[in-house]
Parts: C-alpha cells; structure tokens; sequence
C-alpha cells in the first residue's frame, strides 16, 4: 500500500506511522527524520534544513522534493510506503504527484489526524525521542520510559527536540493551517482522503487508521484524557 499520514505537528503521525508500517509491512518515510539524520551527520543537506527547522518553517521545496525523491527511487519502497510529513504544501504535493505518475504507483489512501491545538501543544511539550532511533518516541505523562530519560526499547538517551518549545510550535501549527491544510483539499479532490481523531488511546487512533485502509475492526471505544 502507498499512504499518506497527515495532521499537525504532535497529532501522534510518527508514533501511528511506526505501527501502521509494521502492520502492513510497508517503509515508513519521515522527512523529519531524515532530515533530523543528515543534522546529526553533519552533511551539508543538514546544515542547509536546520535554520528553517529551527525557527518552525518549511525546508525549500527544492531540498525537501530532492530527498523524498531519492528515497521513493530506493527498492525497499516497492512492497509500499508510508510518508509521514511529507507533502506540506501545495508543490510537494504536485511533485509528489509526478513521481507516482511516472512510475505509475498510485496513492491508495490519505489518512488525515484531526486533533485540537490545545492537546497537541500538550503532546509536544512533553514528547522525547531516542537519540539511537528516532522512531522510539515517548510521552512523559502518556507513554513515560520505564527508566526516566532511557529508551525502554534500546535504553538510548531520550532528548527533547529543539523545535519542541512552545514558541516554535506556534509558528510550526501556523505553517501547518496556512500551507499544509491546502494538501488535505488537494487529496479530498482525488477522493483519498480519510480523516480520523487523533484523540484517545495510541491502540484506539490504531484501530481507526487502520479502519479508515480497509483493515481491523470498527473502533466503538470512547476516547481518554491525553
Ligand atoms: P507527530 O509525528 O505528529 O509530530 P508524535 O507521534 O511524535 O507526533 O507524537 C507527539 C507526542 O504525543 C509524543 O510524545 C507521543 O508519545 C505522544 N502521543 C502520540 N499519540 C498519542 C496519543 N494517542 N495519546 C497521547 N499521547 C500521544
Ligand atoms: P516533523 O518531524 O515532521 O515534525 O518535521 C520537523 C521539521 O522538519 C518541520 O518543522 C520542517 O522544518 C521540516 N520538515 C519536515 N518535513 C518537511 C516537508 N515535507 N517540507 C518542508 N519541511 C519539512
């Protein structure tokens, strides 16, 4: 299958992502990530994405479009992908576009994380990642390390990322209603676009994503306090 997961920063996509992508044994792709990779390589693609990262912006297209680009041309992503964070705006969308075209692979969903900005400020102020993979994300009130600072998974050192503060995330969630909502209407003309809550338990946002792809049971579960 080839998905994409959008919602606003902190809606749950890279923590949702990870399980989906186990499930359907598919690549998960998170531009994020990547580029999070190159920073800490010290690659001159790094040093070129961690000024507008910082400061809550988009990378430039053109970066950006480049990386999905090769990433898509890997064999790994024949069996399917999963992009997370990617496109968002209008031209990566149109890009993105082109690319499948070309190799003739159509998207088959366009899953769309629906979640207040009250709660998703909450998830970010509280989100750590795992400096040895970065897929390992916890919460410390939702989903705390059972060692304070350790990765349960690896025992990796958990950090706080440096656009998680509370001023940048601002600008990330003004970015995401001015550029990357436009993406959603893009794909709602397609007819691809599911949009589900991002609310409740991380096993309840499961069962409706996968749900929302054709697969698993209806969710009837209420949604908890996170
Ligand atoms: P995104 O990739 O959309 O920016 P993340 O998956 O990194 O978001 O999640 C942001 C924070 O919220 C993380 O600390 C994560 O552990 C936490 N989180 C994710 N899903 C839920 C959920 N359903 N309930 C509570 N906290 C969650
Ligand atoms: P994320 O890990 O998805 O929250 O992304 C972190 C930051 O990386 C964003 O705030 C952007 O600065 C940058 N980024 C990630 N994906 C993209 C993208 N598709 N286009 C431009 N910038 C991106």
């Amino acid at each position: 299958m080839r998905i994409l997961l959008i919602g606003p920063p902190g809606a749950g996509k890279g923590t949702q992502a990870v399980r989906l992508a186990s499930y359907l044994s598919i690549e998960h792709i998170s531009t994020g990530d990547l580029f999070r990779e190159h920073i800490d390589q010290g690659t001159e693609l790094g040093q070129s994405a961690r000024p507008h990262m910082r400061a809550g912006l988009l990378v430039p297209d053109e970066v950006t479009i480049g990386v999905i680009e090769e990433r898509l041309a890997r064999p790994d992503t024949e069996r399917g992908f999963l992009l997370d964070g990617f496109p968002r705006n209008l031209a990566q969308a149109e890009a993105l576009d082109g690319i499948l075209a070309d190799s003739q692979l159509p998207l088959d969903a366009v899953l769309v994380l629906e979640i207040p900005e009250a709660r998703v400020v909450r998830r970010i102020a509280g989100r750590r990642l795992c400096r040895r993979d970065r897929e390992h994300v916890f919460h410390v009130d939702h989903s705390p390390p059972e060692v304070a600072g350790a990765c349960d998974v690896c025992g990796g050192e958990l950090y706080q990322r440096d656009d998680d503060r509370e001023a940048t995330v601002r600008k990330r969630l003004e970015v995401y209603r001015s550029e990357t909502a436009p993406v959603v209407e893009h794909y709602q003309a397609q007819g691809l676009v599911t949009a589900i809550s991002a609310l409740g338990h991380v096993q309840e946002v499961l069962d409706r994503a996968l749900v929302a792809i054709g697969h698993g049971q209806v969710d009837t579960s209420g949604t908890s306090s996170c």
